[in-house]
């Protein structure tokens, strides 16, 4: 099949393309060379080395064997070698026995075993000298395990006797053909080796010979099968012309000349030592499994889904399962309900890697009664299976009774702490358990935070202090009092204070740690902190001089005002001082004299005001100096607070002036009042006595000396009697106005019904020819003075009589209300009314809105109704519209 030249080996294409397609691993090495070049290889064999086509060709063989990924490759590279020797010094084709190689997978944690069959080919040149050889490396593992690929496809495409013969001769597995009887026709160089002997003796022999006598009858029958044109595959151990027992996997297919089966063709593949690994394996496991099932322990295996692969009979004396009814099913379904969390904590840790020993939970027996279990157990990253031993926990329960009541009490102890308490790995870190509280303080489910080592709950710049705190319990085993940092899992830092001790555990070095949350007293200190710092800030920039002073009247605060006012520029300059020492003799006498006396009396100065003059800055300076007492009621020195009050006494002195001049104002005011009411009084009191006899006279000249004037005459005497009239009225009006308020009058209850009852009576008896209709409220009784609520009252009633229309009648409405202090009554008529442009002015004297021809009056009626309101405190305005009506509104006061 190989062409034998020396240039190019691999020159024929047909040769080329057998070569390269062929699924058996090939390589062409130039022997010349000691290093056994490699010169050719084909995609099989790249593939195994798992390197590029371009680094194996032009490699040393042996180098490539030995880098390539593949686990034993020493001692394959050892075979090789020896059995390349051997071809160079037979010069014949030397096959090897099947090696195991552990091959990557590309994984560098996974290897697959493969079954390897490899032969040596010698290549010769023209001069029949060996210039080459073949190395062809087969993997058989498929084979081995499965059946042989049947080759009689194969064999029917061979058509040409020649590469027959080739593939019959050169194959590594041992083919051979019988006839219709069983005789040896034909065996291969394999076959001979096989059976320990040559071709030639078997080319005289029947195989029945070389079958083990247990297997003969069977084996024959199969080859009668295939005798009749059938093709089979069977197992049968082979017994050697030396005498030594193999096994072997044998196809057998019939041959077919002309359409008749003249014989039958035979290949071999010697699985001796596959079937005895795998016989040792049986009985190793069955060793296993025989001490697994005598153990009172359930020993089982668990995958990485949950699921039983296998249990030990155990399980039946303890849960009350056959192992049968637990494969395959969730190793959970068993654990009681309380305990699942915990338990699938834990299993994840021993899934990570963590080995677990002495996990106790509870099972539930078939019968429904919970059982203890105590659990070893290890996982297994290769074969991805939990390997687990689980004791029955009740007896060592009963044993160890009272450990268990001070378990108990310890467990307790633990569960019900108030601080956070944690027991962790001295070494590994890894968070063991922990209490509900530590559980509420980082905010983690019990899972979650048994999957944590204690670096998780702490900030990541806390190493340091993390180390000290080992290192201290290294050394003494506790630790009190250590104040840390901690980290909850919200991200939130808290300041926490540690207790712990570090004990031996079940043989694990562990810490048990109580972790109180201080984060309240650090917050609290960090308060005081920034609210002095506030308070600084804030006392420096207040405008006045703030100090303190201890019990020798120095100086230990003083804010920036206080010693910029004494003329430092730093407050140290003046801290440790005395006023003394600071104002020196003339100005701080006074003030050290006054501190003195605070500190000794105990009592406080308050607002001392005081000039202050010093080069060009003068101003008045209100102190304030408290004394400081400690507990025990001592003084311990002073607080001092200065104001600068300087504006204020200015304003203060301003103000005071303008009150003295407004009391000056408001003397003369009163005087010139006084003056022109007593003149008013006066006047008018006097000016009636020679009115008075002018009237008369003038009387007396009408009715004596009537016939003396002509009708001009009478007239004017009519106007001059009218005129003194008019005066008279006027007169005693303007007497009446300026007797109001006079302190001569009757204070007493005034019943105001009673008042409008006499008025209403007098105007209606003087309204004579018209109906005037009166609504009058219940009045109310008020202390005044009865002439002037009178005289009040019958002003706005005779001016509504006055100033009605005479079209109409009259209507007067009289109400009150109460508000307050004060009682708000109204007059209410239907007359004539006013503009509003007169609402002011109708109160003021003399003011009249007629003439006299049209409605009498003087003008002073409102005028004194005014004044008589605003005696008693009250107010009085008008409300209007002309042609409707006006409305007198007036308050006045209760009491
Ligand atoms: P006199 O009535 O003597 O003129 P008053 O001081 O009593 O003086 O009134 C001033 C003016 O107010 C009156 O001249 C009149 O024009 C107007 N007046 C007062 N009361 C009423 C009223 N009830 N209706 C209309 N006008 C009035």
């Amino acid at each position: 099949m190989l062409i034998s030249q020396e240039k190019s080996i691999l020159d024929n294409n047909l040769a080329r393309n057998i070569f390269n397609s062929s699924p058996d691993a090939k390589v062409v090495l130039l022997i010349d060379d000691p290093s056994y070049t490699i010169v050719h290889s084909n995609k099989a064999f790249v593939a195994i080395t798992g390197k590029n086509e371009s680094d194996v060709v032009g490699a040393n063989l042996f180098e490539v064997f030995s880098v390539v990924p593949i686990r034993n490759s020493f001692k394959v590279v050892e075979l090789l070698r020896k059995s390349i020797e051997a071809v160079k010094t037979s010069g014949n084709l030397q096959k090897m026995d099947v090696v195991r190689m552990d091959i990557s997978t590309g994984n560098s944690e996974y290897f697959k075993g493969r079954f390897l069959e490899l032969s040596n080919t010698p290549i010769l040149n023209d001069k029949n000298k060996i210039t080459h050889i073949l190395l062809s490396v087969k993997d058989i593992t498929e084979s081995c395990f499965d059946s042989i690929k049947p080759k009689e496809f194969e064999i029917s495409q061979i058509d040409s006797q020649q590469r027959y013969k080739s593939l019959f001769l050169n194959n590594p597995d041992a083919v051979y053909s019988f006839d219709l009887a069983g005789n040896f026709l034909e065996a291969n160089e394999a076959t001979a080796e096989l059976c320990e002997t040559t071709i030639e003796y078997l080319l005289r022999i029947t195989f029945v010979r070389l079958v083990t006598e247990e297997d003969r009858e069977r084996v024959y029958k199969n080859f009668l099968k295939a005798c009749q044109g059938e093709i089979v595959k069977y197992y049968t151990g082979l017994l050697t012309v030396k005498g030594n027992h193999r096994t072997l996997h044998i196809i057998n297919m019939p041959i077919i000349v002309n359409g008749s089966i003249v014989g039958v063709y035979g290949i071999a593949k010697d699985i001796t030592d596959i079937v005895k690994s795998k016989t040792a394996l049986h009985n190793n496991l069955a060793k296993i499994n025989k001490i697994l099932n005598l153990s009172l322990d359930v020993i089982c295996t668990i995958d990485e889904n949950g699921l039983f692969v296998d249990v030990s009979s155990a399980s039946f004396k303890q849960w009350g399962y056959h192992p049968s009814e637990l494969i395959g099913t969730p190793y959970t379904n068993l654990v009681c309900e309380e305990d699942k969390e915990i338990t699938h904590a834990i299993s994840l840790k021993i899934i990570s890697g963590i080995d677990t020993t002495d996990f106790q939970n509870r099972y539930i027996h078939k019968k429904g009664h919970l059982i203890p279990v105590t659990w070893s157990a290890k996982w297994d990253f290769k074969s991805r299976i939990m390997y687990c031993i689980a004791r029955d926990g009740t007896e060592s329960l009963l044993n160890k009774k009272s450990l268990l009541e001070s378990e108990k009490k310890y467990k307790f102890l633990f569960e019900n702490n108030p601080g956070a308490m944690l027991i962790w790995d001295f070494n590994t870190l890894d968070i063991l358990d922990c209490n509900e509280m530590a559980l509420s303080i980082f905010g983690y489910k019990k899972i979650e935070f048994l999957n944590l080592g204690i670096k998780a709950i702490r900030p990541s710049d806390q190493e340091a202090k993390l180390q000290s705190v080992l290192d201290t319990l290294r050394e003494y085993q506790e630790i009190h009092n250590v104040d840390c940092i901690h980290l909850r899992k919200s991200g939130e830092i808290f300041y926490s204070q540690i207790n712990g001790r570090l004990m031996n555990l079940n043989g694990i070095e562990v810490v048990i740690i109580q972790i109180n949350d201080v984060t309240e007293r650090e917050v609290i200190k960090e308060k005081v902190k920034s609210e002095r710092n506030l308070l600084r800030t804030l006392i420096d920039n207040l405008p006045d001089t703030i100090y303190f002073k201890d019990s020798n009247a120095k100086k230990v605060i003083g804010n920036k005002m206080d010693y910029l006012f004494s003329g430092a520029s730093t407050e140290y300059e003046v801290l440790g001082k005395t006023d003394l020492e600071i104002y020196g003799e003339a100005l701080g006498r006074s003030w050290y004299d006054q501190d003195q006396k605070v500190l000794q009396t105990g009592k406080g100065i308050y607002d001392y005001e005081e000039y202050f003059e010093k080069s060009d800055i003068s101003k008045w300076i209100a102190t304030t100096k408290i004394p400081l007492k400690n507990e025990y009621g001592e003084v311990t020195g002073l607080l001092g607070i200065g104001r600068n009050i300087t504006l204020q006494k200015l304003a203060q002195h301003q103000l005071e002036k303008l009150n003295e001049e407004l009391e000056n104002y408001n003397e003369k005011l009163l005087k010139s009042n006084m003056e022109l009411e007593q003149f008013a009084y006066v006047a008018s009191h006097d000016l009636q006595e020679p009115l008075r006899a002018i009237s008369t006279f003038l009387t007396v000249l009408k009715s004596q000396y009537k016939d003396v004037f002509d009708e001009k005459g009478e007239k004017y005497l009519n106007f001059a009697i009218e005129g003194s009239l008019r005066m008279r009225q006027l007169i005693i009006d303007l007497l009446e106005l300026s007797k109001i308020g006079n302190t001569e009058d009757i204070i007493e209850d005034v019943d105001i019904n009673q008042v409008v009852e006499q008025i209403k009576e007098n105007e209606i008896a003087n309204f004579k020819g018209k109906s005037i209709s009166f609504l009058v409220d219940n009045l109310p009784i008020i202390r005044a003075s009865k002439s002037g609520i009178y005289q009040l009252f019958s002003n706005l009633i005779s001016n509504s009589v006055k100033y009605s229309k005479s079209e109409s009648p009259l209507e007067i409405k009289i109400s009150v209300k109460s508000f307050g202090l004060y009682w708000q009554f109204s007059v209410v008529d239907n007359g004539i009314g006013i503009e509003p442009e007169y609402f002011e002015r109708i109160f003021i004297i003399f003011q009249r809105l007629h003439g006299k021809e049209k409605y009498s009056g003087t003008g002073i009626g409102l005028a004194i109704v005014k004044k008589i309101i605003e005696n008693q405190g009250g107010e009085i305005w008008v409300d209007s519209r002309v042609g409707q009506g006006s409305t007198f509104y007036f308050t006045i006061k209760k009491n």
